[in-house]
């Protein structure tokens, strides 16, 4: 028998579970009985259940990918429930407030799932037509909010650190080209890449050291400069380094400022750094992947000054416009810069193809098939708008300034700074101990026992060698009575440490 004749094999059975025309009911069926799952877990109480990691380990069964039957969407659905939505921890509430994650719009979820249906992949324009423009228009406004010149682009990317390595490897290629007349794309490396440096702050986010090692230069090429008692990059120590480095025979070839560090929310002062940038003849990188969305707000037009002047910049939407991930950009300049990233494959957009009517947005990415992630935040300006984010973004500030003056008139906290932003860095000096080692033994306990009881998650870092916890604000709706619920609970939980060691 001919393979194209054989009949009932398992692949007619579940044909029908693809999104096309024949299956619209069904399509319309499993996201309704999705959704009312979804909502479900709007009813948990606590931000995380507190199961015991052995026994989400020990459901097996729920977890194996070849289950002993082919499940019903309402049995999948039940078997999510009981592993994953029951037991996952739930960004919205406000006892989290560890990282970086928001909670997210409902504008934003209706162009995702928009964009999860339709599956547009943003690479050429034969894949994507108008999502192509919904792109660039969002680029193109988040630009103008950066007041970068008509000249500047941008694409989307999968968050602040593929954003920073495509500012680390086009500075790089764009140093090589313009001074040594080297083209890396096509040659590769060259000894003098070696020498090459870049600074940024002691604060700065890790992705800038991991992504130089990717890029074959080494954690040794990112030089790290020291910052003042505000978190913020010293110029004149930047200078310092500059020069340190030239003495050393090395070349600096980049800056990167942060506009809002990920632990404390400090700006880099950021017009000097662009003048020292400028000085140097060396590219200017803005790493604003948590502070770049206050642009929309006015509480920090001030600090953002300067951002004008970057050469690059990296933005999360993710992060501070409350998109679910991934929803993130890089922004340059000069759109000409993209040539060190564009590739002209046959298959998808040989060169003599080219049409400035029809783009292919694959010329600026490093992805190739690639999400169409502006959906989201175009649905959340037609339907939120910019004035309302900025406002969320200056709520959730001046949260973390209330929660700061609150637990500086408290002796049973240590703060580390004024918040610039919307974190606030602390520790607990449990009364009668003076020693660090069991400060520091103390405050992780506290993080430690209040994510295993589901009843807050907070985050730690280290400052100086201690052990500080970390309050990430990103929830409009929370209140200053919801915070200090959260720090009696800390100190409960301190207190606790200490009557039984
Ligand atoms: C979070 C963060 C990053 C990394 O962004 P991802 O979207 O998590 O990849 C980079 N820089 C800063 C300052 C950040 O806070």
């Amino acid at each position: 028998m001919l393979l194209e004749t054989r009949t009932n094999l398992i692949s007619d059975l579940k044909i029908d579970q693809f999104f096309d025309p024949q299956s619209k009911y069904i399509y319309e069926e499993y996201v309704q009985k999705a959704v009312q799952y979804i909502s479900s877990f709007l009813n948990n109480e606590n931000f995380y259940s507190g199961e015991l990691p052995s026994n989400l380990r020990s459901k097996t069964h729920l977890i194996s990918a070849n289950p002993d039957s082919i499940l019903s969407v309402d049995d999948a659905l039940a078997q999510i429930k009981e592993l994953y939505l029951d037991h996952t921890v739930a960004f919205h509430h406000p006892n989290y407030v560890a990282h970086l994650n928001c909670p997210v719009l409902l504008p934003a979820i209706v162009g995702d799932l928009i964009a999860s249906s339709v599956n547009t992949a943003v690479e050429t324009w034969d894949q994507s037509t108008s999502a192509t423009l919904i792109e660039q228009e969002m680029i193109r406004w988040i630009c103008s909010k950066m007041q970068f010149p008509f000249s500047a682009d941008g694409v989307f990317t999968s968050g602040g650190t593929q954003s920073n390595f495509m500012a680390l490897s086009m500075a790089r290629d764009h140093y090589a080209f313009q001074h040594y007349g080297l083209n890396l794309k096509e040659n590769g490396w060259s000894d003098v890449v070696s020498k090459f440096r870049f600074f940024c702050s002691e604060k700065a986010h890790f992705s800038i050291k991991k992504n130089a090692a990717l890029m074959g230069m080494g954690y040794d090429a990112v030089i790290s400069v020291s910052t003042d008692d505000q978190m913020k990059m010293k110029p004149d120590a930047l200078v310092q380094a500059i020069e340190k480095e030239k003495q050393l025979g090395n070349i600096p070839i980049g800056i990167v400022a942060t506009a809002g560090t990920t632990d404390f929310g400090s700006f880099d002062p950021l017009t000097t750094i662009a003048t020292i940038a400028k000085e140097y003849n060396v590219w200017f990188h803005v790493d604003g992947a948590y502070g770049g969305c206050y642009v929309l707000t006015d509480t920090h037009q001030h600090v953002l000054r300067g951002i004008e002047h970057a050469d690059s910049i990296t933005i999360d939407f993710h992060k501070t416009m409350f998109q679910p991930v991934c929803s993130s950009a890089f922004l340059v300049r000069d759109t000409k810069h993209f040539k060190y990233i564009s590739y002209y494959a046959d298959y998808l957009n040989p060169l003599e193809h080219r049409d400035e009517e029809c783009p292919n947005l694959i010329e600026k990415s490093i992805q190739t098939t690639r999400r169409f992630d502006a959906l989201k935040l175009w649905f959340t300006l037609k339907m939120t708008g910019e004035k309302a984010i900025g406002s969320f973004l200056e709520k959730v500030h001046y949260l973390a300034l209330d929660l700061y003056h609150t637990l500086k008139n408290d002796s049973y906290f240590e703060v580390a700074h004024k918040p610039e932003l919307s974190t606030l860095v602390f520790r607990c000096i449990v009364p009668g101990i003076d020693d660090d080692s069991i400060h520091d033994t103390i405050n992780l306990y506290v993080k430690n026992t209040l994510f295993k009881s589901g009843q807050a998650s907070v985050a730690s870092t280290k400052l100086n060698g201690n052990v500080y916890l970390k309050f990430t604000l990103l929830n409009p709706k929370s209140t200053i009575d919801d915070v200090l619920n959260i720090i009696q609970m800390i100190k409960e939980t301190g207190n606790a440490y200490k009557n039984n060691n």
